[in-house]
């Protein structure tokens, strides 16, 4: 089969040949149809410290996946040949006091697909039937290939109550983008979404109804005065993982705010502990999707009017992959969709 595989220690990927993976009793084999690039695969690309850390080589890599199901193992029930799924990277053990008390997301001895066991970028996948997500009618291929960015998105905008709040998003990547778009649709107030990025700020206003603001030239304080925001921000989501926008989060937050952090800083960041304990913040870390419930409740968004295709920016055929890496280097993108069915 086709795949994309990290061949070397170095920069870049490779499109070769690999043999179909083999699945055991409790797998399924994904006929793969359509792929997201994620930011984790042009750190994968990139071969910078934490991928030189972290991914073993040779390895097929990518996370984000839809496809028809191909085969199941002989343990199999709950899904059939010919269903149509996406699937939940994040591989799991069932050891740990929080898998065992049902936080599956929670297992400290969780392997990601693409990142530690092979990956979707490829013409088949396996993975464990457990982790399958079928998917309904109104969830198309291409929706259903960023389905764990959007879990992302879902799982720490879900974190707090948002029903009438005000809201600040730092980071208008596409988690951000699809964050701001979860936000207006279970109700939020003002929504205020930062970036330093022109083409990131004005996808985003093309994505949900937001206020952006590029904070390398506007001043956030008159923003909120200029919306009619008196004190600050009930809840904030940070997701650039860059410090500068924790600061100015915490800067720009109410007392008694909640703030849910999904960005990763590049490495350990100073924090203003003084402002934090002062304003009596909460602070929660995310990780991943929340199984399974981050994606019952985004499929119930998708299939109740959660918009959020024109996140979709770029769809190309699989082997045109290098273009699609090389746009999201740039930052000129908001998803790149690669299909693997040409
Ligand atoms: P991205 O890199 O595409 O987007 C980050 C955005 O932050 C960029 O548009 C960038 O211009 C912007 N930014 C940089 N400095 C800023 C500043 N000072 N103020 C406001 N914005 C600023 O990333 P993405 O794919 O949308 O993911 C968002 C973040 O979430 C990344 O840090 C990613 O590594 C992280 N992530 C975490 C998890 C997890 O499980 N915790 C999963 C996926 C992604
Ligand atoms: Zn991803």
């Amino acid at each position: 089969m086709r795949a994309l595989v990290k061949a070397e220690k170095a920069e870049g990927l490779v499109m070769r040949d690999e043999p179909v993976p083999e699945i055991g009793s409790d797998d399924i084999l994904i006929k793969v149809r359509k792929t997201g690039i994620c930011g984790t695969d042009l750190h994968i690309w990139k071969w910078d410290e934490w991928a030189q850390k972290t991914i073993p080589v040779p390895m097929v890599v990518g996370h984000e996946f839809a496809g028809v199901v191909e085969a199941i193992g002989s343990h199999v029930r709950t899904v059939k040949v010919g269903d149509r799924v996406s699937g939940e990277g994040h591989l799991i053990g069932m050891k740990s006091r929080m898998a065992r008390a049902g936080h599956f997301h929670l297992d400290p001895e969780t392997k990601g697909v693409g990142v530690n066991v092979p990956g979707a970028f490829a013409e088949y996948l396996k993975i464990p039937a457990f982790n399958a997500i079928h998917l309904p009618p109104e969830v198309d291929d291409e929706i259903a290939s960023i389905l764990d960015p959007l879990g992302n998105a879902v799982h720490t905008a879900l974190s707090f109550d948002l029903v009438g709040e005000d809201v600040l998003i730092t980071g208008a990547g596409p988690i951000g983008i699809m964050a701001a778009a979860v936000c207006r649709h279970v109700g939020a107030r003002h929504v205020v979404v930062t970036d330093i990025n022109d083409y990131r700020l004005d996808l985003c206003q093309d994505v949900a109804d937001v206020v952006t603001v590029n904070v390398s030239r506007e001043d956030l304080r008159a923003v909120m005065e200029r919306i009619g925001m008196r004190e600050g921000f009930d809840i904030g989501l940070e997701m650039s993982g860059a410090p500068k926008a924790f600061d100015q989060m915490v800067e720009h937050m109410i007392v008694g705010g909640k703030i849910a952090m999904l960005g990763i800083p590049s490495g350990k960041t100073p924090v203003d502990w003084n402002s934090v304990i002062f304003k009596s913040l909460t602070i929660k870390g995310i990780y991943g999707r929340e199984m399974f419930e981050t994606w019952y409740k985004m499929i119930a968004m998708l299939q109740s009017g959660l918009d959020i295709r024109k996140v979709i920016t770029h769809r190309m055929k699989a082997t045109d992959f290098a273009q699609g890496f090389a746009l999201m280097k740039q930052g000129s993108c908001g998803k790149v969709v690669l299909d693997w069915s040409t």
